[in-house]
């Protein structure tokens, strides 16, 4: 019947929705991801930045792992509130992040969506832990003509260069 055809249109739907996102942030996961920059295509252009937060292990071993959880959790959330509708953001794994920046056709750039990012990034607290001080380290590199995997390599590299040179700040890719 037509309504069992929606209920089973509606359960795949669902299906589809969990097997996409990460089932702790909420996030699109490493997997969709990959799959959507792939589907974007040749023409694709826009900007990579990787997220990592900084002495994640730290923060685990000093609140405990449901706090970690927690974190997790609302930085995701603090990421969305801080980029545009078409901007993807996605839990690559762990403490580590991926967001592409869409760059439209109008050529803009994407410094100010990254400076956003990184204020809501240094507001973050979780209630009642007000001692608790989060930081992220990032690397972002931009992409032309689908050339994402490479733009990704480049602003991992640049995330670790954000690492080596003290944590807590940004490192764009040449
Ligand atoms: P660094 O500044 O070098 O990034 O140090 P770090 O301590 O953040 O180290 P790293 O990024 O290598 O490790 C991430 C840690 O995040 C490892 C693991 O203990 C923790 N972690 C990974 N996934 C989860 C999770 O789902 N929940 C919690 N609570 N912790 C996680
Ligand atoms: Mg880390």
């Amino acid at each position: 019947t037509l309504g069992e055809q929606r209920s089973h249109h509606a359960q795949l739907r669902s299906v589809t929705d969990r097997a996409n996102r990460d089932a702790l942030s909420g996030l699109y996961n490493r997997c969709y991801f990959e799959e959507y920059m792939s589907r974007a295509g040749a023409q694709a252009r826009g900007g990579l930045l990787f997220v990592d937060l900084d002495h994640f292990k730290t923060i685990n071993d000093d609140y405990g792992h449901i706090t970690g959880d927690r974190l997790i959790k609302t930085v995701a959330g603090c990421m969305c509130e801080a980029t545009r509708e078409r901007d993807v953001v996605c839990r690559w794994g762990g403490d580590e992040f991926v967001v592409l920046l869409e760059l439209g056709a109008e050529s803009e750039h994407t410094h100010p969506a990254i400076e956003r990012l990184v204020r809501a990034l240094d507001q973050t607290r979780l209630d009642g832990l007000d001692g608790l001080k989060l930081s992220a380290s990032m690397g972002y590199a931009e992409f032309e003509n689908g050339q994402w995997r490479e733009a990704l390599d480049r602003a991992d590299a640049a995330l670790y260069e954000a690492k080596r040179g003290g944590r807590c700040r940004v490192q764009i890719a040449c």
